[in-house]
């Protein structure tokens, strides 16, 4: 399995960081989880395939991890050589169908009908999905919005999670627990908390509970750059292998 970082930003414009996405590959599957702004093109600039996706699984309907879905849509409609007949699929907590039929009245019959088959499966708390013979999707509901779930995908090559957005949940914590890779958004300094989102000391509390093989922060606003956030995580009591996430990075998992 490889997972590659396609956004790590937030809705602050960033000159090298775009809104969330992440790409895994695993097996025959391409699956996106999060479609933020400026995904699609760094799909392209990082020779992801675009035209490959099988499967899109949304965290939450916030601008900033949706907003690529439209284009995405219709670039599979318009942009391809030879028009395509693979299945997508598009997966997400509940409320998904109503927000997918919201954006075909505004953008279009592409949205639902783009000339290929689209399936939509919504997944509330608890649910999960079976992505292929052997991969599973699970989702867990966050303390963020009334709908917005992290995920777990679990696959011969290894596990991954993704918190998606935030608050610290124990049940969360759980949810995550020994993922190979753990995707944590972490948005902002401690002294600046807000309800809804990570900090390093609420991102090294839900590693604790996890214990991912490797955490990888994410989703980082403007008032954390500059500081060691890997730094930050460990001296609020995270003790295992942590990186920050760049737009770009690729991370290896061998199960
Ligand atoms: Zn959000
Ligand atoms: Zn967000």
């Amino acid at each position: 399995m490889e997972i590659t970082v396609v956004g790590s930003g937030t809705v602050v414009p960033h000159p090298e960081r775009v809104c969330a996405c992440y790409h895994v590959r695993v097996r025959e599957l391409r699956i996106l989880f999060d479609s933020g702004p400026g995904a699609l093109h760094h799909l392209a600039r990082f020779r992801l395939g675009w035209q490959a996706i099988t499967h899109v699984a949304l965290t939450h309907f916030h601008t900033d991890h949706i907003g690529d879905l439209p284009i995405l849509l219709f670039a599979l409609k318009h942009g391809l050589a030879q028009p395509r007949s693979a299945p997508l699929s598009l997966i997400g907590p509940t409320g998904i169908a109503e927000f997918l039929r919201k954006l075909k009245e505004s953008f279009g019959d592409y949205m639902l009908d783009p000339g290929f088959p689209v399936h939509v499966r919504e997944l509330a708390d608890g649910g999960e999905l079976r992505l292929d013979d052997v991969v599973w999707l699970r989702a867990c509901a966050t303390p963020h919005t009334e709908a917005s779930t992290a995920y777990r995908l679990d696959t011969p090559e290894g596990s991954l999670g993704y918190t998606g957005d935030t608050d610290f949940d124990e049940k969360l914590g759980k949810f995550l627990a020994a993922v190979d890779v753990l995707i944590a958004e972490c948005s902002l300094p401690d002294d600046q908390a807000i309800k809804g989102h990570l900090t390093p000391t609420r991102a090294a509390a839900l590693a604790c509970l996890a214990r991912p093989g490797q955490l990888v922060l994410t989703h980082v606003y403007p008032q954390l750059e500059g500081r060691d956030l890997a730094a930050l995580v460990r001296l609020a009591g995270w003790d295992g292998p942590v990186d920050v996430a760049r737009d770009g990075m690729r991370v290896a998992v061998r199960g």
